[in-house]
């Protein structure tokens, strides 16, 4: 589970089409980095996808099916957002179990679920804490765990660590990486940094104004830049 076909879709804000008919594949289990300017459409893709903004027109397809008219919450994407939007007046047990309380799960089955989460992103001496007293990392770490316990088909990361300083980004891109791997769910993450694109994707999607200028790894994108935007914007010799 956690393929997602994205079917000649477009998106306007009023008179404005910001994304023109776009097709991209998605297959289970890849890691799909978004890569492209400020302004490029990144996050408006994966808003469309999560179903936090709705298609102009065309068809978004999530394991099979049409989710067009699927509501958020029922698409089985978990999203995290760069500001980790955390509940600060809830211990980090209760923010990462926020999602399983409100699918209406008991008690034991939630701390099970966020004792196994927090094991795998290093919080398990930190779940009686206070995001405030949490470090960047950590606070990113607590927004991935409640992410995980959903169990979502895909994962959706929009710019995550550009909140970080830059060593920590160095970690965190790591510790994501490996999530990955040991997971081995589909991940889409949004960036406007070429190094993460390259160090962290399977598939690099590079856009422009909306459009997918080209879509390989990282070496088919560093190797064979299919023009000059391509090669700028990742940094090839060509
Ligand atoms: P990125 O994430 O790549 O920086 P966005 O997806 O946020 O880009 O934005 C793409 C374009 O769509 C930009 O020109 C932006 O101004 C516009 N846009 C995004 N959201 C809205 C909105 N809610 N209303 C109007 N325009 C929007
Ligand atoms: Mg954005």
């Amino acid at each position: 589970m956690g393929q997602i076909t994205l079917n000649q879709i477009t998106k306007s804000f009023g008179d404005v089409q910001v994304i023109p008919p776009l097709d991209l594949q998605i297959n289970d289990g890849e890691f799909v980095v978004f890569v492209g300017p400020s302004g490029c459409g990144k996050s408006t893709l994966l808003r469309l996808i999560a179903g936090l903004e709705d298609t102009t027109s065309g068809e978004i397809n999530i394991d099979g099916r049409d989710a067009t008219e699927v509501p958020p919450a029922k698409r089985g994407l978990a999203m995290v957002f760069q500001s980790y939007a955390l509940y600060p007046h809830m211990s980090v047990r209760k923010n990462i179990a926020f999602p399983l309380r409100m699918a209406g799960l008991d008690k034991a089955a939630q701390n099970a679920k966020v004792e196994a989460a927090a094991k795998v992103l290093n919080l398990t001496d930190y779940l009686e804490r206070r995001p405030g007293q949490l470090s960047g990392g950590q606070r990113q770490r607590v927004a991935i765990g409640r992410a995980i316990v959903r169990e979502p088909a895909a994962f959706l990361f929009d710019e995550p660590l550009s909140n970080l300083d830059a060593a920590l980004r160095v970690n965190m891109r790591l510790e994501i990486s490996e999530l990955h791997q040991s997971l081995e769910t589909t991940m889409i993450y949004v960036t406007h940094d070429q190094v993460e694109a390259m160090t962290m994707a399977d598939k690099i999607v590079v856009l422009q104004a909306g459009v997918i200028e080209q879509v390989g790894s990282p070496l088919d994108l560093y190797h064979t830049p299919k023009n000059k935007f391509v090669a700028g914007f990742i940094g090839s010799p060509k």
